[in-house]
């Protein structure tokens, strides 16, 4: 007598394999409308690289990697070369069904080459997403679908700031991020007051000072804006990357929330941070964190902990921007969203994706990224 009330034509046939047969990667570049200017850089357009991951059952998933040699570390030679010699030989023929094994291989494929790991979970994310058939926030945790970005402000005169500023909330942006940090703070604070009088008090704004003051700097600086009123929202990466202790001065000295970016590619530089009370907020980039796969953790310990996290990107285009939206929209402790570079772009690369409408971005039903296809 059988036990089971299934009978064999009930019983559903799973696929048992998901095969990684082939990775390719293609470099490709893009203008930018204006150049992007922060204290760190000027950038005139997206350099990255593609990568596209085949697997066995047929299906496709796609990646981006873009290159910041001044925050990463990673250029395009070294990202297609870490990619295609090193990681590439050590995932072909791994199977994706047991993914915990395949993102356990790529973190340890090699150190750093934070933005190539990047590409290729990001990839790999697509397809686990495409074989669940969902779209991959909902895989992820579905917390939300629309989200609405900043948009970024770039160092240059007051009066350019100022007009650029109320075009860009003429656009229907109403949260601007102005690059600070680059020159010194009388000229910083008349830039952020040409652009409170352009744009009234209607619209937050954040300072991303890039690491362009040392910590003495910093508590003078944010402590002047606070008295004359300028009502800033936050401020990102105060200090130097490496400067924790000076991050947790600036922190315990102003009222204004610090947030670190620079200061946090991995989850134990992350915990760090949140042990020392160190900032008020951590910026979680793909591109730093190598991907989702470790971002997820990174948010995980920060809500644990009572620390929001906010969702940015380098300057990349809206195929990896996708995979961060995706991520970002899937999880309650990401409060913010910084996924302006797209739309800083001349053109765009992809069909289908995160779409965008002034500041609100809505996230694609078709399963993965709900990337249609690729244009390069
Ligand atoms: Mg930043």
């Amino acid at each position: 007598m059988s036990v089971s009330n299934v009978s064999q034509e009930e019983q559903v046939k799973v696929e048992t394999d998901m095969v990684i047969q082939d990775i390719e990667v293609k470099r490709i570049s893009v203008p930018l409308k204006k150049p992007f200017k922060t204290a760190l850089r000027t950038v005139e357009q997206l350099e990255s690289v593609l990568v596209k991951i085949t697997c066995d059952n047929g299906m496709v998933g796609w990646g981006e990697a873009s290159a910041t040699v001044v925050i990463t570390g990673d250029s395009i030679e070294s990202i297609e070369a870490a990619i295609t010699k090193t990681m590439k030989p050590q995932l072909i023929g791994k199977n994706l069904l047991a993914h915990e094994q395949v993102f356990h291989t790529l973190h340890q494929s090699m150190v750093g080459n934070s933005s190539a790991k990047a590409a290729v979970d990001i990839a790999l994310y697509d397809l686990i997403a495409q074989r669940c058939n969902l779209p991959l926030y909902q895989l992820l945790g579905g917390y939300q679908k629309q989200l609405e970005t900043d948009y970024t402000v770039s160092v240059n005169s007051p009066r350019e700031m100022g007009e650029d500023a109320a075009e860009y909330l003429k656009q229907g942006f109403n949260v601007l991020k102005i690059k600070v940090g680059k020159d010194n703070i009388d000229d910083d604070i008349l830039r952020i007051q040409e652009i409170r009088k352009m744009v009234g008090n209607a619209v937050k704004i954040r300072l991303d000072a890039n690491q362009g003051w040392d910590m003495k700097e910093a508590i003078r600086s944010i402590r002047k804006m606070e008295d004359m009123g300028l009502d800033i929202e936050l401020v990102e990466q105060p200090v130097k990357a490496h400067d924790i202790e000076g991050m947790r001065r600036v922190t315990q000295a102003v009222d204004t929330p610090i947030m670190a970016d620079e200061s946090v590619f991995t989850p134990a530089q992350a915990a760090e941070i949140l042990y020392t009370r160190a900032a008020d907020m951590i910026n979680i980039k793909l591109m730093k964190s190598g991907g989702i796969f470790k971002a997820q953790l990174i948010n995980q310990m920060a809500e644990e902990f009572g620390v929001e996290c906010m969702v940015g990107s380098m300057i990349e285009s809206r195929l990896s921007v996708t995979a961060a939206a995706h991520f970002a929209a899937s999880k309650k402790n990401i409060t913010r969203f910084d996924f302006d570079a797209p739309l800083m772009l001349l053109n765009d690369i992809v069909d289908g994706g995160v779409q965008y409408e002034g500041r609100v971005m809505t996230l694609p039903d078709l399963p993965g990224l709900g990337i249609r296809s690729v244009n390069v």
